[in-house]
C-alpha cells in the first residue's frame, strides 16, 4: 500500500505565523503506514530500532494542552493502537511512549518496541549507548495491516 500523500500544505495553512521550517510540516519524515486527516502513523529509519513509530499530528500545534479534549482524546487512540501493533507484532520487553517536541515543537508520538538486550536499555533510546544491541526486524507490511485493523475498531 503506497497510496499515502502527505499535503504539506495543511500544515503550513495553520502555521502562517512560524517563521522557522518545520521538517513535520514539510516532510512526510517518514514511511508511511496509516493516516487520516488529523494525523499519521509513519515507520522511522533507525537501524537499532526497526520498529520505531511516530504519531505526527497534521498540525502544527506544540502542546497536548492546545488541542481540544476530543481532538486529544483521537490522538492518543492512534498513539494506543500503534504501541499495540508493535505489542503484537514484536512482544517488546517494554513500549516506550515519548513526546518532546523539544527541538522540533510541532506534536508527535513516539512509539518505541524495547528489548532487555537493545542498544541502550534500560535507559531510553536517546541515551548513551550501553551495548551494541541485537535489533528486531519487523514486518512493514504486518504492521501496517495490524494498526489499520485496530484503528478501524476504534473508528467513531
Ligand atoms: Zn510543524
Amino acid at each position: 500500500m503506497n497510496n499515502f500523500t502527505f499535503n504539506a500544505k495543511t500544515c503550513l495553512d495553520v502555521n502562517k505565523l512560524t517563521v522557522t521550517p518545520c521538517e513535520l510540516c514539510d516532510s512526510a519524515a517518514g514511511q508511511a503506514l496509516w493516516q487520516d486527516e488529523l494525523c499519521r502513523v509513519v515507520l522511522i529509519e533507525d537501524r537499532d530500532y526497526p520498529g520505531f513509530c511516530r504519531v505526527i499530528l497534521n498540525q502544527h500545534v506544540g502542546e497536548m494542552t492546545d488541542l481540544d479534549a476530543a481532538t486529544r482524546q483521537r490522538l492518543m487512540r492512534v498513539v494506543f493502537a500503534a504501541e499495540q501493533a508493535l505489542r503484537q507484532l514484536m512482544q517488546p520487553a517494554k513500549i516506550n511512549l515519548a513526546s518532546l517536541g523539544n527541538r522540533v515543537a510541532h506534536l508527535h508520538w513516539h512509539v518505541i518496541a524495547r528489548f532487555a538486550d537493545d542498544k541502550h536499555f534500560p535507559g531510553s533510546v536517546w541515551s548513551e549507548a550501553r551495548r551494541a544491541g541485537a535489533p528486531r526486524p519487523v514486518d512493514r507490511g504486518a504492521l501496517q495491516r495490524a494498526l489499520h485493523k485496530l484503528l478501524q475498531a476504534v473508528a467513531e
